[in-house]
């Protein structure tokens, strides 16, 4: 297993090239293509940090950050854990660290840039599914049994549901947790609607750091699939948290993304 130092996504040994790196949604370096290890990571002192957000929900990094660096997540309930978006790096302690939280029943992540290790962390909590929307498969880069894809929607774990909404790639999911925020509901945003740092407005992109828009069409289109869903908060994967009132606001922000590249505001520029 090798692994891309620009976004910490596992291939396998013979990987020439991270096509997740390669596609016009992020970034190869000038130098080229660079690859990691879990030894190299591992002797450079990377380690995960396990922090509690709230009760039963705990925030996942690696210190410091490799690749892309996000904030993983980690939901607990009744019935085991899930691992949400998943940390590009891995070791006994980590495993350990989660294991005392709860038992990780599933681990999914949210698009292609945050599959980290997570046939890596599957094997090292037992083999536990890593869920992929069916579309997404082909950007599954270390293919594995573990692997199994998903559509639509899932109800994952009591008051845990994974849904496919599209946006900044075909399978973008979000999770929405209904016992989150004292029990005012959470969406888990990721990159598929990511909190700004005004922290009290959100985006939908089709690449964050290359900064390509997404249609009015398709904003509305995650916009009215996440409106099933009653949530207060949303967390990114980035750490950054619209604490309250979320829902309304991702329906605001979308309006006015939409205003934007409609050209409702020319004028203005
Ligand atoms: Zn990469
Ligand atoms: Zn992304």
């Amino acid at each position: 297993m090798r692994i891309c130092h620009t976004c910490a996504v596992e291939h396998t040994d013979d990987a020439q090239t991270c096509a997740i790196c390669a596609d016009e949604r992020q970034w190869v370096p000038v130098g080229g293509q660079r690859w990691t290890t879990l030894d190299e990571l591992s002797s450079e002192g990377h380690r995960v940090q396990l922090r509690e957000l709230e009760p039963d929900l705990f925030g996942v990094t690696v210190e410091p950050t490799v690749g892309i660096g996000q904030q993983a997540h980690l939901v607990r309930t009744a019935d085991g854990c899930l691992l949400w978006d998943v940390p590009g790096y891995v070791d006994a302690s980590a495993v350990a660290g989660v294991r005392e939280i709860g038992d990780v029943v599933a681990i999914a992540a949210s698009h292609p840039h945050m599959y980290g290790l997570q046939v890596e962390w599957s094997h090292a909590l037992g083999d536990v599914p890593v869920l992929v929307p069916e579309v997404d498969l082909a950007w599954v880069a270390r293919p594995d049994p573990v692997v199994r894809p998903w559509s639509g929607t899932l109800d994952l774990l009591p008051g845990v549901t994974l849904a496919q909404v599209g946006g900044h790639f075909p399978g973008s999911a979000v999770t929405h947790w209904r016992h989150g925020a004292g029990g005012r509901g959470v969406l888990f945003g990721a990159d598929t609607i990511q909190a700004n740092p005004d922290r009290v407005s959100v985006t939908f992109m089709r690449s964050y750091p290359n900064r390509i828009p997404l249609s009015a069409a398709v904003v509305e289109r995650v916009t009215t699939a996440v409106e099933v869903f009653e949530f207060d908060r949303l967390y990114d994967n980035f750490g950054r948290t619209i604490d309250s009132g979320a829902r309304a606001i991702v329906r605001r922000s979308a309006d006015r993304y939409m205003a934007w590249v409609r050209g409702d505001f020319d004028h203005l520029t």
